[in-house]
């Protein structure tokens, strides 16, 4: 499937990682996150410490309409979704994995202001949380992703528990909020992952609709972002490229960003 193999080959994000990787992330001179600044002056100085030929391809939202719930499935599962079922003229943005820290994801989330979720890999961004606390400032909400993105489908109970409630617990250690929601490595799962997800604290998992990589956007149904389409991109070398026709894709679908977990009850 190629949707499957699109997924989260970015572990391969190791091996294509800058060849310079630094281990501590340098936070560009902007605004300090954890001041009251209005998203405005954020939104600007981001804006202006961006080059050019990133900045100029930022498309300007409308302001996402007000978050009407999913209905969760009764019983002991977690919900599985790969679109928003919604009329709404909205899209979510999602980000996975972690191996590939780059220099100016901070400044894109802040100039673009829209809300992402970023299901992250413990063993991706344990070298470097900082930075994802960072980009939480800049309205990307952290999810779980598992420890060591193992394939699940068939795996046991136990083990599939201690990848899926060891990210969040992890998580939660680095970020001071336990996830709510859950993507398994590759989209591959079974009855027990969604059981687990369920068990862990989690409400729901999710499956995409579009996927990106090197600055495309390749659709699974159609071609264009549809409402309640849940897009799948990957902190990978070419962050700038992929999260631009990522915003690009969803402003030409005359769609705008909304935060997953305003969906979800
Ligand atoms: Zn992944």
């Amino acid at each position: 499937m190629l949707a499957v193999a699109a997924g989260c080959s970015a572990a391969g994000g190791s091996s294509s990682a800058p060849a310079s990787p630094s281990p501590s992330y340098e936070a560009p001179p902007v605004t300090t996150p954890s001041t009251a600044a209005p998203a405005t002056d954020t939104r600007q100085a981001a804006l202006a410490a961006l080059p050019p030929a990133l900045r100029n391809r930022i498309p300007q939202f409308p302001p996402a309409p007000a978050p009407t719930k999913v209905t969760l499935p009764a019983g002991n599962a977690a919900g599985w979704f790969s679109r928003v079922p919604t009329d709404q003229k909205i899209a979510f943005i999602t980000i996975d994995d972690g191996w590939v820290k780059h220099p100016q994801a901070l400044r894109l989330l802040q100039a673009a202001n829209v809300p992402t979720t970023l299901f992250l890999e413990v063993n991706a961004i344990k070298d470097n949380p900082a930075y994802f606390k960072a980009l939480e400032s800049a309205g990307a909400t952290i999810e779980d992703h598992t420890i060591s993105h193992p394939n699940l489908k068939g795996k046991s109970y136990a083990f599939q528990k201690s990848e899926i409630c060891g990210g969040a617990d992890r998580l939660a250690a680095y970020y001071g909020r336990r996830p709510v929601l859950f993507r398994p490595p590759g989209g591959t799962h079974d009855a027990t992952t969604l059981r687990v997800v369920k068990d862990c604290g989690m409400k729901a998992a999710f499956y995409w609709k579009e996927t990106t990589d090197h600055g495309v956007v390749f659709y699974q149904e159609g071609k264009t972002v549809k409402p309640g389409d849940i897009i799948l991109m990957h902190f990978r070398p070419r962050f700038p490229d992929d999260f631009l026709a990522v915003l690009n894709a969803i402003h030409k679908a005359g769609l705008t960003p909304a935060r997953l977990e305003d969906y979800i009850p």
